[in-house]
């Protein structure tokens, strides 16, 4: 029980908390609601499949799920909810005006078939979308994120760096923000989002679990932890371009960056052994990683992570991604 409540509270910041002996886990509070609610896609008739203003392509097999409609307007469907995505759909290559109001936004690009992936971060709390004269807004109720306490840790845990660990932790950086900057030119997730992990596992910590320490409120956790065997393969969640395999990061120890596309990556930290290359393509369910502690980590357990350019999305929810099978 101690591993795992050590695991599930250590692992990105509380680098030696299960090291000491004294760090005295107050209080777990899990949130009282997990899961999003799922919109279904709008029923699509046999009329609609042979209107030729309907581009239908992506009705074929699993890619039901993608948001259809006439080009010329705005269409979006996918995990309404802070931490979630949509998919949206206009008109190819449509400047699509993405923000929280009309004083603070920016312009995306559509991409040449009209599709443009839009993610909510963990505290958004509004977002418009806009192309084409048709405006959607999203107002997101806030989710009730777990919060977990850890008391009587001592005081040398706010971290103090060597010159040569600090050498290191800055070269990391220039490798990891050239492995975020990558924008896959393909949508790699029109299957949706597959767990990681196939074997076994348990999951420790939700993703945005609020972290206090001696009292102190820091950075939610963006993860999701999933504690399992040193060794147990990582699978792809979906098609995505290896962004970054690297095993000589400071904090994250061994990590990989998949380029889904779109802007939306996501990470695999404190892996064992990398089994791909950067720049390698890979396939949902192909194996890029195994299960590892490398790094800032105090237990074998792969931290799952999803980035939408800047925003911090629950990978977890992406795998309740509509998909419907008719
Ligand atoms: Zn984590």
């Amino acid at each position: 029980m101690r591993a795992l409540l050590c695991l599930a509270l250590g692992a990105a910041l509380v680098s030696t908390a299960c090291a000491q002996e004294t760090p005295k886990i107050i209080d777990i509070e899990p949130a009282a609601e997990r899961s999003g609610e799922l919109r279904r896609a709008p029923e699509f008739t046999q009329e609609d499949f042979d209107n030729p203003k309907y581009d239908n392509t992506a009705l074929e097999g699993r890619d039901f799920h993608m948001v259809q409609g006439p080009p010329l307007k705005l269409h979006c469907y996918g995990v309404e909810k802070q931490g979630g995505a949509v998919m949206c759909r206009t008109k190819p290559n449509a400047k699509v005006k993405i923000g929280r109001s009309d004083d603070d936004f920016y312009y995306e690009t559509a991409d040449d078939r009209g599709y443009l992936l839009v993610g909510f971060d963990r505290d958004e709390r509004r977002t418009i979308v806009e192309a084409e004269g048709n405006r959607l807004e999203y107002n997101f109720t806030p989710r009730d994120y777990d919060t977990s306490r850890i008391d009587g840790l001592p005081p040398s845990q706010v971290s103090t760096f060597t010159e040569a660990q600090l050498k290191r932790i800055r070269n990391a950086s220039a490798r990891k923000k050239k492995g975020f900057a990558s924008r896959a030119q393909e949508l790699g997730f029109t299957n949706g989002f597959e767990l990681p992990i196939k074997e076994e596992f348990i999951k420790t910590t939700n993703f945005g679990a609020q972290r206090i320490l001696n009292g102190e409120p820091k950075k939610p956790h963006y993860g999701v932890d999933l504690a399992a065997p040193v060794g147990t393969p990582i699978y792809a969640p979906a098609d995505g371009i290896v962004s970054l395999a690297d095993d000589e990061l400071y904090f994250e120890g061994a990590m990989v960056l998949l380029d889904h596309g779109q802007g939306l990556i996501s990470m695999y930290l404190h892996v064992d052994a990398i089994t791909v290359q950067e720049g390698q393509a890979v396939k949902q369910g192909e194996q890029i990683a195994t299960v590892g502690s490398k790094g800032r980590s105090t237990g074998p357990h792969l931290c799952w992570r999803l980035k939408w350019r800047n925003r911090n999305l629950d990978p977890e929810l992406l795998t309740e991604w509509p998909n419907d099978d008719h």
